[in-house]
């Protein structure tokens, strides 16, 4: 389970000082980059597309910083496709067994790691996993509105 939050735009994200993965002490801030499509342009030859971007730094500890680094979603994607590239070439069948491996550390991506969703017009919306982070996290940040799926700040 996930706990879904909606933080607005303009104001800063305030992090339990504790890694977000185990709770110990932190030692990183981990950087995590999201854009989102919202909408195409269209012109007579070409189109634009327009996006929002925002940069958040949440707090890790020295192991969990390099395990989020090393299991990002969209590095796991790339793994895969070249380990794939790879294994086509080898012929050795048991060998593509060595593919549950992105695929395990994707699972246990979503279930430790911080991910953000969508970068919306007025709303951040992140998801943690559910425990006494996800909490803290609400308390701090002031989400006490229930927004659909969402636990937002007015
Ligand atoms: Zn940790």
């Amino acid at each position: 389970m996930r706990i879904h939050f909606g933080i607005k735009h303009g104001r800063d994200i305030i992090w339990p000082e504790r890694c977000l993965w185990c709770g110990g002490p932190f030692e990183k801030r981990q950087k995590y980059k999201k854009k989102s499509l919202y909408d195409f342009e269209y012109r007579i030859i070409w189109f634009n597309i327009l996006s929002r971007v925002q940069t958040i730094y949440y707090p890790l500890c020295r192991k969990h910083n390099i395990m989020a680094h090393l299991l990002r979603p969209s590095r796991l994607l790339w793994v895969s496709i070249i380990l794939f590239i790879i294994l086509l070439d080898i012929h050795v069948p048991w060998l593509y067994l060595v593919l549950l491996l992105p695929i395990a550390g994707y699972f246990y991506y979503q279930k430790h790691g911080l991910i953000i969703h969508t970068v919306g017009e007025n709303y951040l919306e992140l998801s943690l996993p559910d425990g006494k982070y996800a909490e803290e996290f609400g308390i701090l940040n002031s989400c006490d509105t229930i927004k659909g799926h969402l636990l937002a700040q007015d």
